[in-house]
């Protein structure tokens, strides 16, 4: 499916004033999965504007990890609504995003960490996933790179596994618009007007969107979006890497996307290479140049769980952006300030695997209906209230 872009006639400004029901700022996952879902439900004149090419922020990830294995029950739904939308991708879309169902596989270190993942199982399990406790034994069964010694124990989710984000992107972005979706890249929002609390227009940098509505879905970029309405959004830019090690002439076994709870250290194939990273200790910032400065943690990591990884021989590097807010979890929601603004951004580093389920509770508070959950847990006013903070184990 070919994604149109729909082009401006005027590379300097907008040869009319544009108008839309609803601007979305941001061409990752969450924006385009908004955008059709919202096409989808009949809202007919919807625009998204992307400051550079689709898809191009951390949805540029080459491979995603999608799971419903978390233990707030919020989370399980998100992901397990998520990874059924992804499950069907290809039959709904005609797209094949290279889903690979090889299971997430979480290693317990401490008997607290074989503690937690036992009661996230059984709320994965409440929410229809087949997650289950294994020993250390079926742990290097199921991952022979796994060291046996290491383990108290894993949590195992057969069904989860990891697709191709820019293959999603593209997918959502030619059905959004086919439904009418105009979606302009090279559009950078430089302003939000408001006035008296509600949104009159979104100011780019090739002229001005009349709108009464925005939602930001710009990722690690999300703050800067709320300040120019004056809504907070708690949301901290933070690099994460990963190293692909060489394609081989016999590939790797096939494991599940395995991550040590103790350390965050993570793995998985990437065709007939292996896709490594870890979360090591970085200061926040926009840098996205590449670096091995990640690899000393990963070395000492792997030396430990899986030591015929440490000292990978890698081919190349990905550097992208987590979206951190203070608990590590999603901020969804419309602001309480500044009427017709929404927001879904703050993944955290798991917006892939939320991406389809998002786009539907968009949707929904766009259209002031129920959504299929209640996603009022993921209000950024939760930072602001006394409201409880999301309190997740299965976060990297
Ligand atoms: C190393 C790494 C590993 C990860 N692993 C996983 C994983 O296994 N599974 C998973 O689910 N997630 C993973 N993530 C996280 C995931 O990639 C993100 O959570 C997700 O892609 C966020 O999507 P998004 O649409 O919110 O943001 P993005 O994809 O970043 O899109 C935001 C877009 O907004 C645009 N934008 C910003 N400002 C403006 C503006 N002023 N005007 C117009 N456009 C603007 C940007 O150009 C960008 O394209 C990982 C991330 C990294 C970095």
């Amino acid at each position: 499916m070919d994604c149109q872009i729909v082009p401006l006639s005027l590379p300097d400004g907008l040869q009319q004033p544009l108008s839309a029901d609803v601007v979305i700022i941001g061409g990752g996952i969450m924006g385009v999965s908004s955008a059709f879902h919202l096409a989808e439900a009949g809202v007919k004149n919807v625009v998204l504007i992307e400051r550079g090419e689709l898809g191009t922020g951390s949805s540029a990830k080459p491979l995603g990890g999608v799971r419903a294995t978390f233990s707030d029950p919020a989370n399980v739904a998100l992901g397990k609504r998520s990874l059924d939308a992804y499950g069907r991708f290809a039959g709904r879309f005609g797209v094949d995003i290279g889903l690979r169902r090889v299971g997430y596989l979480f290693l317990c270190r401490s008997s607290a960490e074989v503690l937690d993942c036992e009661r996230s199982t059984l709320v994965q399990n409440e929410f229809g996933s087949n997650s289950r406790m294994v020993t250390p034994d079926e742990a290097v069964e199921i991952n022979p790179f796994v060291a046996k010694e290491a383990l108290l124990g894993a949590s195992y989710s057969p069904e989860d596994g990891f697709a191709e984000p820019a293959k999603a992107v593209q997918a959502y972005a030619a059905a959004a618009t086919a439904l009418g979706v105009k979606i302009l890249t090279g559009t950078e929002a430089f302003a939000i007007e408001t006035t008296n609390g509600s949104i009159n227009s979104v100011v780019t940098n090739r002229g001005t969107i009349r709108t009464e509505s925005v939602i930001c879905a710009a990722g690690a970029w999300s703050r800067k979006i709320g300040d120019m309405a004056g809504v907070e959004l708690p949301v901290t830019p933070v690099r994460r890497q990963i190293g692909m090690t060489r394609q081989q002439s016999v590939p790797y076994p096939e494991v599940p996307f395995t991550l040590d709870l103790s350390t965050t250290m993570y793995f998985h194939n990437y065709y007939n290479g292996m896709l490594l990273g870890i979360s090591n200790d970085e200061d926040p910032g926009f840098g996205r140049d590449y670096s091995h400065e990640w690899l000393p943690e990963f070395n000492a990591a792997a030396r430990v769980c899986a030591p015929s990884l440490a000292e990978p021989d890698l081919e190349f590097g990905w550097a992208g952006l987590y979206e951190n807010t203070p608990d590590h979890n999603a901020l969804i929601g419309a602001s309480s300030e500044v009427s017709g603004f929404y927001y879904a951004t703050g993944f955290s580093g798991h917006g892939f695997l939320q991406g389809p389920a998002v786009g539907e509770l968009i949707r929904d508070m766009y259209l002031g209906r129920p959504g299929f959950m209640d996603a009022s847990t993921f209000s950024a006013d939760r930072f602001n209230n006394d409201l409880a903070l999301v309190r997740e184990v299965h976060i990297i």
